[in-house]
């Protein structure tokens, strides 16, 4: 999952170590002793119908921003974290914590969110 691109519709394979990547940012943290190569050729696999296809980079025209299987439009623009540069993450990785722990709802938190639940009623 790239925590870059939040609306990423494909995966890119990298021509260098042949892994699948969202951006080029996920390659460069988990690939970190090499750079992205630089290719002309991509190849995508489209998240939505799972298959893969290549395109032509330098080629590459609106008409080719589809998934030729399933017309998934993958050029997006980009939805980014907001607010990445300013709270570095933090009240980030807390937020999505609580929503996590919202959603679940284990036992163990269950009794935090009660004393949580009472702390609110008594205002
Ligand atoms: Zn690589
Ligand atoms: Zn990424
Ligand atoms: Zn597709």
């Amino acid at each position: 999952m790239c925590k870059h691109i939040l609306n990423a519709q494909v995966s890119i394979r990298s021509p260098c170590c042949r892994q699948w990547f969202d951006c080029a940012l996920c390659h460069a943290e988990n690939q970190p002793s090499h750079p992205l190569q630089p290719t002309t050729e991509m190849v995508f696999a489209c998240k939505k119908c799972k298959k893969c296809f290549r395109k032509q980079v330098a080629e590459m025209e609106d008409a080719d921003e589809y998934c030729p299987h399933c017309d998934n439009h993958f050029v997006l623009e980009a939805v980014e974290p907001k607010a990445r540069l300013e709270v570095e993450g933090e009240d980030v990785r807390r937020d999505a914590r609580m929503l996590r722990d919202e959603r679940v709802k284990g036992k163990e938190m269950a009794s935090v969110w009660e004393d949580e639940g009472e702390a609110v009623r008594l205002g």
